[in-house]
């Protein structure tokens, strides 16, 4: 089916989109990567007055580390993260989630803050993203802003984003030099959505867990923080007994629905694995 019509505009700055998304109040709609966007309107399930493109716009499509951060940009594709060296150790669960994701095409393409803004309860990097403690960067014509993601997400493609602001980039906060984690997906093939998916990211401070992050994909609205399981870690010695303890409290988290894709118990159980399993994956890259 084609899309409705719509105006096209493809602004060579940031003031200049924000000018127009201001324009165009909830009646406007970002174009990033156009993977989710694209589609919704070929099946009029999005039908917005106008697209503003913000592919043109220089200065988005860089990864750095500026002020206590990483910081990835509104234009830096799932194929960027896949080849960057900075996705590695200290921030492997994002290195480890980037090649998770669809095939190349969509990699080639769909972005890492556009994957945010969708707020799909199946994508990846909202859950590799909250792990780590990332925060969205926001502009709009009244200044900036800053969204943690647990914030920002508020159900099934639901952001709390306003229509006339544009997220500019996703940051990382440094998690210090002995951090590290991974993101375990369960997909019934290649390049699909995932039935389930456990991002785990470590810090360690004097040979103790420092902050924990744990974050599930698949069995919820949203991407969920497994809140309990992290506090359980913080400041404790990463025992065997506490990986089994984090990975119930992960499990508990989990609000799985029974589908096609398995029954809600499997999914749950898949949870309690991954969780032991990415941690025991995390420490170990911490302390490599
Ligand atoms: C076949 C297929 C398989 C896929 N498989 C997976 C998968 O396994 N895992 C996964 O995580 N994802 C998957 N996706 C989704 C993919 O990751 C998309 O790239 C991503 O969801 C959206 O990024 P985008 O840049 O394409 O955003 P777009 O489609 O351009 O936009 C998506 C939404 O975000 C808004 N938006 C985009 N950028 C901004 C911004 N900077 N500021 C404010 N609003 C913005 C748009 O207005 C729109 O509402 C798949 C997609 C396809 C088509």
């Amino acid at each position: 089916m084609y899309p409705a019509r719509f105006e096209y505009h493809a602004p060579a700055s940031v003031d200049e989109a924000l000018e127009l998304l201001e324009r165009y109040a909830d009646e406007g709609k970002v174009l990033a990567g156009g993977q989710s966007l694209i589609p919704l309107m070929k099946l009029r399930f999005a039908s917005p007055r106008a697209l503003v493109d913000i592919n043109r716009i220089h200065g988005l499509d860089s990864i750095q580390e500026d002020n206590g951060f990483l910081s990835i940009g509104a234009l830096v594709r799932h194929a960027d993260c896949e080849r960057s060296e900075e996705l590695r150790g200290r921030f492997g669960v994002l290195g480890d989630a980037a090649p998770q994701i669809s095939d190349p095409i969509v990699r080639n393409r769909g972005t890492v803050v556009g994957s945010l803004t969708h707020a799909d309860p199946q994508g990846d990097w909202g859950s590799a993203l909250m792990a780590a403690g990332a925060q969205l960067e926001v502009a709009s014509s009244g200044g900036t802003r800053t969204i943690l993601l647990d914030e920002l997400f508020q159900g099934p493609f639901t952001t709390s984003l306003q229509p006339n602001e544009l997220a500019t980039a996703v940051q990382i906060p440094d998690p210090g030099a002995r951090a590290g984690g991974t993101y375990l997906k369960l997909e019934r093939k290649v390049g699909d959505y995932a039935t389930v998916g456990v991002a785990v990211h470590l810090s360690f401070d004097n040979g103790t867990v420092g902050r924990a992050g744990i974050a599930l994909t698949g069995v919820g609205p949203r991407n969920i923080r497994a809140e309990n399981a992290e506090a359980a870690l913080a400041g404790a010695e990463l025992s065997d007994e506490k990986i089994q303890e984090a990975a119930e409290l992960a499990a508990q988290a989990a609000q799985p629905r029974s589908d096609e894709r398995g029954s809600a118990d499997y999914k749950r159980s898949v949870v309690r694995v991954f969780t032991e399993r990415g941690l025991r994956k995390a420490a170990e890259t911490a302390t490599a």
